[in-house]
């Protein structure tokens, strides 16, 4: 039976990760999917697993559901932790049909295969699962334009909002310390007056690239708006705040922007910083109270770090 390719718009075959260590089933599945797919194969959980971080891009995860040290059920929940977006596939002869149900319903399986199976309707499966592969993108990449801001490609303000309202909850449920920074780029209205405004827009991503490289993974950098930047930090107390604060503020003081057919900008900034429960027990609180920083920051001459007063 002929079926639509499954190559991309680049001509590049999707891959499938195909894993069992009983070697007839290995070459016997190979054989039917070859011309279709990119077919990896791993012999046991932990081989999948490395293959996977090889090979994040993978469409789809076929597994037996016997497998030596571990059940194929259960390599799909680490997949599903670890590369949401591939689909997850699984061979079985013997089905428990509950367990089967509670796989289903909980999406830890996208497609069942039973054993022995028919190889057009195989190959079906595994079509279908590449167009399950591809909602699931979509739906990602949509997911990630909703949250991101278009000029910097930081975090926009709604998802700044949402995240610190997460993790002002945790940080009261585990009283620990949470701060933020608030930072605003100095004479920012110059910058765009003497080299226009898509200049300025280049410096905003050359900012927000700066203030990404001194903070931790964990940390969220967003555009709180204009030319104003937050950066939400778990964890940290109030003087590994105004630490983490001032080496974006140096870092910025002291290392100009080049840009081709421009020249160079410096762009500083002054910063608020607050924590919680230092000086706010609220989220929109910690807001304010870094913002009345960042303002105290710029009346007191701009290009500095303003810690909030204890309440
Ligand atoms: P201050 O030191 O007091 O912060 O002075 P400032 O000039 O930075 O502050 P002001 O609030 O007066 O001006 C902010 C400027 O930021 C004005 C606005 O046109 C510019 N701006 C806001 N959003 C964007 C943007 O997306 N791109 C560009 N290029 N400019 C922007
Ligand atoms: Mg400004
Ligand atoms: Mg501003």
């Amino acid at each position: 039976m002929k079926l639509t390719s499954s190559s991309d718009a680049n001509g590049t075959r999707a891959k499938l990760l195909l894993v069992d260590d009983d070697e007839s089933v290995v070459s016997a599945i190979r054989r039917l999917l070859a011309s279709d797919f990119d077919v990896l194969i791993a012999r046991s959980s932990p081989e999948a697993m490395s293959l996977l971080d090889q090979n994040p891009e993978t469409a789809i995860v076929l597994t037996d559901q016997s497998l030596p040290g571990e059940q194929g059920l259960d390599l799909l929940a680490k997949v599903q932790m670890k590369n949401p977006l591939a689909v997850r596939a699984l061979i079985t002869g013997h089905v428990a049909l509950n367990d089967m149900v509670e796989a289903i319903n909980t999406t830890r399986v996208h497609r069942l295969i039973l054993k022995p199976w028919e190889n057009d309707y195989f190959r079906i499966q595994m079509f279908e699962a590449l167009a399950i592969h591809s909602t699931l993108k979509e739906k990602n990449e949509l997911e990630q334009l909703s949250v991101t801001d278009p000029v910097t490609s930081l975090k926009n303000h709604r998802y700044f909002q949402d995240s610190l309202r997460i993790e002002t909850e945790r940080a009261l449920r585990h009283t620990r310390p949470l701060s933020m920074a608030m930072i605003d780029i100095d004479r920012f209205k110059l910058i765009n007056d003497r080299y226009g405004h898509p200049t300025g827009d280049l410096v905003l991503k050359a900012v927000a690239l700066r203030i990404l490289d001194q903070v931790r993974t964990l940390d969220v950098v967003a555009r709180y708006g204009g030319e104003e930047f937050a950066v939400i930090m778990p964890d940290a107390d109030f003087d590994g705040a105004m630490k983490v604060a001032e080496r974006i503020r140096s870092s910025l003081e002291s290392n100009e922007f080049v840009f081709p057919r421009v020249g160079s900008i410096r762009a500083t900034v002054s910063i608020g910083v607050a924590t919680l429960p230092d000086h706010a027990t609220t989220a929109q609180d910690l807001i304010s109270k870094a913002d009345e920083s960042l303002y105290r920051a710029k009346g007191q001459g701009r290009n500095q770090t303003v810690g909030a007063a204890r309440a």
